[in-house]
């Protein structure tokens, strides 16, 4: 019996407990409504029916931690000296995604396989970083219509 009850776990649930004071203010109003996972990726399916596939690398090397943006921020001033330093030494050389936890109503948690955790990823986060063709053609017309 615990068997089972342990094979539960790890699993990701997107269903959320409402909202206690009825519809917040959402400055993004997506969110995912399912999401897959295999060795490699994760594809999340968002409210609006768009997919956004996501490498695993990819999200690692994207992690939002204050940690790894230093990291990025030293291999950027640095050349490209600092850019191994982001993965701790040992850590496999594709990047593992452990788990997926909500945190809050709007942002997830990474759990990677080497340990490294402290990665939240906001929803509005995410989905910007979809690099599926209409997304970067979108991204290019933004910024068009700012210069
Ligand atoms: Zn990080
Ligand atoms: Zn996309």
């Amino acid at each position: 019996m615990d068997e089972e009850r342990r094979r539960g776990e790890g699993e990701t649930t997107l269903r959320r407990t409402a909202p206690a004071g009825g519809t917040p203010a959402a400055r993004f109003d997506l969110e995912p409504v399912d999401m897959e996972r295999d060795d490699s990726s994760m594809t999340i399916v968002w409210s609006d029916g768009h997919r956004s596939a996501h490498d695993y690398d990819d999200l690692r090397r994207a992690c939002p931690c204050a940690t790894c943006r230093h990291e990025r921020e030293q291999s950027v001033a640095g050349g490209s000296r600092g850019l191994l330093r982001v993965l701790p030494a040992g850590a496999p050389a594709k990047a593992v995604l452990r788990d997926v936890r909500w945190v809050g109503r709007y942002a997830f948690r990474l759990e990677w396989a080497d340990g490294h955790d402290t990665g939240i990823y906001s929803l509005e986060y995410l989905r910007a970083l979809c690099g599926c063709p209409a997304c970067s053609a979108g991204r290019a017309a933004e910024d068009v219509l700012r210069s």
